[in-house]
């Protein structure tokens, strides 16, 4: 392992049956580094995110955040809890809470998962309502806001983990185009503040603006990374090439 790996996942492996989605992946992550994911669909993006908190358990490999180090095949639930804490995730569909209004939302993850009191979970949650301009919005339920006012608080959410790592699936490709904007805005400022960060996207431009580091999945496997202007104006690998040339 390099010592300057904040996040070090070391043969990360994942199968569904006798599909292997997910193979002997490696990946270090620096402190406050950012990272985009892209590739074709089915490729494991997904998959790999959520392995990185447990949501899909992985069959084989060690991921390792700070100090902390679980191995795939002898995490225990207090490992994986462990993991959770240090991991905040932006869903595709959101995932909010339907009967828990907006502030609630926020509260939920750092009273299960932090272990807060109330009362600080809802000074955290003030905080952040705040910082995604969605204060009036506090006691509002998720069917009375918009689309992107929805993912606003599904980022909200997991600004209030203070995690070591935020992990975002397609933020931005389940809403209406009018709402893009304002999401991905949110998203820049988070990565201003350094915040470490693994983005799967399809929004080209954007990885291309706020990611230090692009990396190009295909079939479980990555196939290619580097610098932006690297893999946008000069991929390596002819599967790089020929899905650049699709999404473009
Ligand atoms: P991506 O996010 O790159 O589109 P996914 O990680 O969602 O890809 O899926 C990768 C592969 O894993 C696909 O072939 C998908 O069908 C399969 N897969 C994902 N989740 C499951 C599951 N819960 N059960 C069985 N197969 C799954
Ligand atoms: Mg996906």
């Amino acid at each position: 392992m390099t010592t300057d790996c904040e996040i070090n996942i070391d043969g990360l492996t994942k199968r569904f049956g006798d599909n292997t989605v997910l193979n002997d992946i490696d990946l270090c992550l620096k402190p406050g580094e950012r990272v985009a994911i892209i590739g074709p669909s089915g490729t494991g993006k997904s998959t790999l995110l959520r392995c990185l908190n447990y949501l899909d358990r992985p069959d084989a490999g060690t991921i390792s955040i700070g100090d902390l180090s679980v191995d795939a095949a002898s995490a225990n639930r207090k490992q994986i809890l462990a993991l959770r804490r240090r991991t905040g995730f932006v869903f595709q569909n959101y995932g909010l809470f339907a009967n828990k209004t907006a502030r609630q939302n926020i509260t939920e993850g750092p009273i299960v998962v932090r272990g807060l009191s109330r009362d600080q979970a809802g000074q955290k949650a003030d905080e952040v309502l705040a910082q995604i301009g969605l204060a009036d919005k506090a006691d509002s339920y998720p069917t009375a806001l918009s689309g992107g006012q929805q993912q606003r608080v599904g980022i909200g959410r997991a600004m209030a983990m203070e995690a070591d790592l935020l992990l975002f699936d397609e933020p931005t490709s389940a809403l209406d185009p009018e709402w893009v904007g304002e999401v991905l805005d949110l998203i820049r400022e988070v990565a201003d503040g350094r915040q470490t960060m693994l983005i799967v996207t399809h929004e080209m431009q954007f990885a291309r603006e706020i990611a230090d580091r692009v990396i190009f999945m295909d079939g479980g496997r990555i196939v290619e990374q580097g610098p932006p202007a690297q893999i946008f104006d000069a991929p390596q690998d002819e599967r790089t090439r020929s899905f650049l040339r699709r999404v473009s």
